[in-house]
């Protein structure tokens, strides 16, 4: 302490005043600039009651040694840090096997951010080789459309917006709650560059059924001669899936699954900033998308959109796959969805709710007001009333065509215990009986959407 203020030059945490929204002309001291932003941070809600994202929280002890060792590694960087890209490589070949590429040898997979980058990827593939195909038979590349259900994760609509291609959004209906093939053949054309199926809806956690989407474009095939592909986006379930419903052919023992995408930093327990994205085969990556990093006299082929990115999260991934093997992946998804499983059917117990989806696929469930139920109450005051026992539960409405439906949602992670989720229900307990004495509605909350787009 006595030599930090022996240096006069550097003002004191006490004279910064409010919080700067300016460069200071002067820095604070280490220690002081680490205070103000240490306690600033202690005001985020606690990640722990943290029910609405599904990004990673927490790592073990083992864990969190080896992100700080290895925090400063980029991984771009190949040459610097040739062991990592190796690490790397591994991954993706774990990732290839375990989503029962036909021949691990000539899946291409890469790591990324997460699975916006990944699906963004994925996406650009879909495009080039729809254009390729379409020049070499000498018709227009214009105006390519992408078709994926209504319930898609924001990130389908940046890739469209931002590459330029048509989103076909099929809506999701109460007899069609997820992209079930029904009535593709409406949406499906010449220029469909490939439909996305989703492995774990990010508003209900249910699982899109790919075999049956992959049957419905074989009939498509069959009578118009359309061949197209189908990427599964399985941010959550990419991770839940091969361990917790092996036998549900959903990843690439379907013919019709070119890619796959899948979020490190959700199911795959790694903090956030990782996700992967592999092809079955190298040849469905146009060679075009792909730059070559030389180093150490090899060749790294690399396609991503940042350069500059953090190593370490990589080199986590790899410790998860060591440490947790199949056995532990399985136990850690297995706890999580009795967990789910137990507070799902506690909710429903409560009386005045309706499961809309159940857990079975990734320990995520949604549930919905029962319908005519009395009261001058709705799940967005629950969610305020909840938020003042320190839970964070999101509501928010389903997207088209259920847009008068609205729904909250519970994901249940790595660190939510039985004792955690008896205490959750304690306080759902009390909450719904706080709003049930109501008698006319409370001042509404201001924001009413909130942010799940997880
Ligand atoms: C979370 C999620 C994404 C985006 O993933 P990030 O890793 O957060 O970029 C995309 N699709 C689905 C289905 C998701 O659940």
């Amino acid at each position: 302490m006595a030599s930090r203020r022996s240096r006069p030059v550097v003002p004191s945490r006490a004279s910064v005043g409010s919080a700067p929204v300016r460069l200071p002309d002067l820095g604070l001291d280490a220690e002081d600039a680490y205070e103000v932003v240490h306690d600033e941070a202690m005001l985020d809600g606690n990640a722990r009651l943290n029910l609405a994202t599904f990004v990673g929280t927490w790592m073990d002890r083992p864990a969190d040694r080896l992100y700080a060792e290895t925090r400063q590694k980029n991984l771009i960087d190949k040459d610097e840090y040739p062991a990592t890209a190796e690490i790397e490589d591994r991954c993706g070949r774990i990732l290839a096997a375990l989503w029962r590429a036909p021949d691990p040898e000539r899946a291409i997979a890469t790591s990324t951010v997460g699975s916006s980058e990944a699906c963004m990827l994925a996406g650009m593939a879909f495009k080039r080789r729809w254009q390729a195909r379409r020049r070499a038979e000498g018709r227009s590349t214009d105006r390519p459309n992408l078709v994926l259900s209504s319930a898609a994760q924001v990130c389908w609509e940046k890739f469209a917006n931002y590459w330029e291609v048509e989103p076909r959004f099929v809506p999701i209906t109460e007899d069609h709650p997820t992209l079930d093939g029904h009535d593709l053949e409406r949406y499906v054309d010449e220029r469909t560059i490939g439909v996305v199926v989703i492995l774990g809806v990010t508003y209900t956690g249910m699982y899109e059924p790919v075999e049956q989407v992959a049957a419905a474009l074989d009939r498509i095939q069959a009578t118009h001669g359309l061949d197209v592909p189908i990427h599964v986006d399985a941010a959550s379930g990419g991770f839940v899936a091969p361990f917790l419903q092996p036998e549900l052919p959903w990843d690439f023992r379907v013919g019709r699954v070119h890619s796959i995408n899948a979020s490190g930093h959700k199911f795959g327990l790694v903090y956030p900033g990782v996700g992967w994205v592999v092809w079955r085969d190298a040849g469905l990556l146009p060679e075009e998308l792909v730059f070559r990093v030389s180093y150490l006299g090899g060749d790294m082929p690399t396609f991503c959109l940042n350069f500059s990115r953090p190593g370490a999260q990589v080199l986590l991934q790899y410790y998860t796959f060591l440490h947790l093997g199949h056995e532990g992946f399985r136990r850690v998804h297995a706890t999580a969805q009795d967990v789910a499983r137990g507070l799902a059917a506690g909710i429903a117990g409560l009386g005045p709710f309706e499961l809309w989806s159940d857990a079975e696929d990734i320990p995520v469930f949604a549930y919905r007001m029962r319908p005519g139920h009395p009261g001058p109450w709705n799940l967005y005051d629950l969610s305020a009333v909840l938020r003042q026992y320190g839970w964070l539960v999101p509501t928010y409405p389903m997207p088209d065509d259920l847009t008068d439906t609205t729904v909250q949602r519970i994901v249940v992670r790595n660190g939510m215990s039985h004792d955690l989720a008896r205490k959750f229900l304690e306080s759902m307990g009390e909450a719904v009986e706080h709003l049930e004495r109501l008698d006319r509605p409370l001042p509404h909350p201001g924001g009413q959407r909130s942010a799940f787009h997880h």
